[in-house]
């Protein structure tokens, strides 16, 4: 304790003659001074909790200039400055004590600039380092952020896979389409390079936002209803989604219900409500129980998949359900509705308007060997079991998973299949998903 001992003496001398003045000088000043230890004592509960916490607490901060009173009380009160030992043995006497020192500045402009800087770079002035720290944060949130909405309600498992998935993209999106997106990418990471004397380039290369929409192979793609070579100018099933639900292919139709990625839900009625997918078909080499078909290109989809099945000897698949018209639903949903009652039905049943069967991308499926079971009897057959594992090979997902009812609004149906094609259903399964909003970047749709 080097410090104490000379400002002890050194303070100590003048502050007894200031006291001996005010004394002299009359009364004025005692009674001001009184009268705050009165205030401060005999206050209102408020006023006495008000000054307490800085008597008791850190002296040194008692805002002299803002609170005159209670700070002069404060430190009258106060046994011993906590900086000045040698005092507190010492009478004391009732006079007024120099300000102490102001508090240094709180270091926060270096400690967020050493936490986002590279390890390796140089030292940059403060306010600099600041700016490029903030445009970086600003753009990677630009640009992210919506992934990032998608990603955080899945599991653990799914954060991991798409934790990895999303540099992946990133970097082949950057490499392939380097040419394509120079000028975007630029125009987007303009703000980033505005601190242009920083020496060390924003790396992140989160920051360079890829618009599918200036693409000319994907907009030719989709202004041809061609959705497979969208995605596959896309970069595939993985990159099509992480542009979409990024925000980074604004021209992809989402309410479209002749596209592949088309989302049906209690949140997302067909549109129009009465709309019927053309052309449609009955599998080749399928049973369809009721005798609906599919649209086309599921059908053929079906197709590969009960033969996949049936060559890996999972045995039959047989459709017990395919498309069903507006009409036929409104039918089903309100016979569901005189059994159950509203609630439960739309635990089982889509209204009308609001079936993926409506748009002949969905199906019902049972295991046949040779008579066929009950759609509540697939998934324990070795066909249930086959779909869980082998379906999303062949462009299909089970739609309504267990534990999945606050996403999408129905209780689990195993037999449910829903056509999203090869591309997006590999990204659906690589990326663990287990419901189409999630997959798409949609709000739950738990109910009406
Ligand atoms: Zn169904």
């Amino acid at each position: 304790m080097t410090v104490p001992d000379p400002h002890a003496s050194a303070a100590r001398a003048p502050l007894t003659r200031r006291a001996l003045r005010e004394a002299r000088e009359g009364e004025h000043g005692v009674s001001a001074t009184a009268a705050a230890i009165t205030a401060a004592g005999t206050g209102t509960d408020s006023a006495a909790a008000t000054i307490a916490p800085d008597v008791g607490g850190t002296g040194e901060r008692v805002p002299a200039t803002t609170v005159p009173l209670p700070t002069l009380t404060a430190d009258m009160a106060r046994p011993a400055d906590v900086h000045r030992p040698a005092d507190a043995a010492a009478p004391h006497p009732p006079i007024f004590k120099a300000p102490p020192p102001p508090l240094p500045p709180a270091p926060l402009v270096p400690l967020l600039s050493d936490e986002s800087a590279p390890r390796h770079a140089r030292k940059a002035k403060p306010l600099a380092r600041l700016a490029l720290v903030a445009a970086s944060l600003v753009l990677a949130v630009a640009t992210t952020s919506g992934a990032l909405a998608v990603l955080n309600p899945a599991s653990d498992q799914h954060t991991d896979q798409h934790a990895t998935g999303s540099a992946d993209i990133t970097a082949s999106t950057l490499g392939a389409n380097a040419p394509d997106d120079a000028s975007s990418r630029t125009s987007s990471t303009s703000t980033a390079d505005v601190p242009t004397q920083i020496p060390t380039p924003p790396p992140a290369p989160v920051t360079a936002a890829v618009d599918l929409c200036d693409k000319p192979a994907f907009t030719a793609a989709l202004t041809a209803h061609d959705d497979a070579a969208a995605i596959a100018a896309a970069g595939g099933g993985a990159d099509f989604r992480q542009a979409v639900v990024g925000g980074q292919a604004p021209c992809v139709p989402m309410d479209d219900p002749t596209r592949l990625w088309i989302v049906v839900d209690k949140q997302r009625p067909l549109q129009p409500l009465q709309y019927a997918p053309t052309p449609r078909a009955v599998p080749d080499g399928v049973r369809s129980l009721d005798g609906a078909g599919l649209r086309t290109d599921a059908a053929a989809a079906l197709t590969r998949m009960v033969a996949a099945a049936r060559t890996a000897g999972a045995g039959q698949i047989a459709m017990n359900s395919g498309y069903r018209s507006y009409k036929t639903q409104h039918g089903n949903y309100y016979r569901q509705v005189e059994v159950r009652g509203t609630k439960d039905a739309d635990l089982v049943s889509a209204r009308p308007g609001f079936s993926e069967h409506q748009t002949g991308l969905a199906t019902d499926v049972v295991a046949c060997d040779p008579h066929c079971g009950t759609l509540d009897q697939l998934a324990a057959t070795a066909q249930g079991r086959w779909i869980v594992a082998h379906a999303w090979q062949y462009g299909w997902i089970v739609r309504y998973e267990q534990g999945q009812t606050p996403e999408t609004g129905y209780l689990p149906e195993p037999w449910h299949l829903r056509y999203i094609g090869v591309d997006l259903a590999e990204a659906y399964h690589d990326g663990g998903f287990h419901s189409l909003e999630q997959f798409m970047g949609l709000p739950a749709a738990p109910g009406y």
